[in-house]
């Protein structure tokens, strides 16, 4: 279960952020989890707060956004989503195709309260 790794990441992301901008309160933090980085949203929400519990974002809000996984086709240049096509090309039917989006799971913004 690699989601502890990635929830470890996050808030070590936010705390180098509140360190470097003097920040000691953090409202919400919102991660973009893609489809293809076979990262499990409701896992992260589940560790989120053992994780949380003890650094600065003990009272911030996760949400997590899930970005699709887009591809395009080598063959073709269709561009299209890999989950609902399982990988395959809906245009051609070829499986060769580059990655556009959705493999990464981070930090996308850090909302802290009004001063
Ligand atoms: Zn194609």
């Amino acid at each position: 279960m690699h989601e502890i790794g990635i929830v470890r990441q996050i808030v070590r992301t936010v705390q180098a952020f509140a360190e470097e901008n003097d920040v000691r309160d953090i409202r919400e933090v919102v991660v973009d989890c893609g489809e293809l980085s076979l990262v499990i949203p409701e896992y992260l929400e589940e560790l989120y707060p053992v994780i949380a519990k003890d650094s600065i974002l003990r009272d911030a809000k996760l949400t997590v956004h899930v970005v699709p996984g887009l591809a395009e086709c080598e063959e073709c240049d269709e561009i299209f989503n890999v989950v609902e096509n399982k990988g395959i090309c809906p245009n051609c039917g070829s499986f060769e195709k580059t990655v556009l989006s959705g493999k990464e799971c981070t930090v996308k913004e850090i909302v802290v309260p009004d001063q």
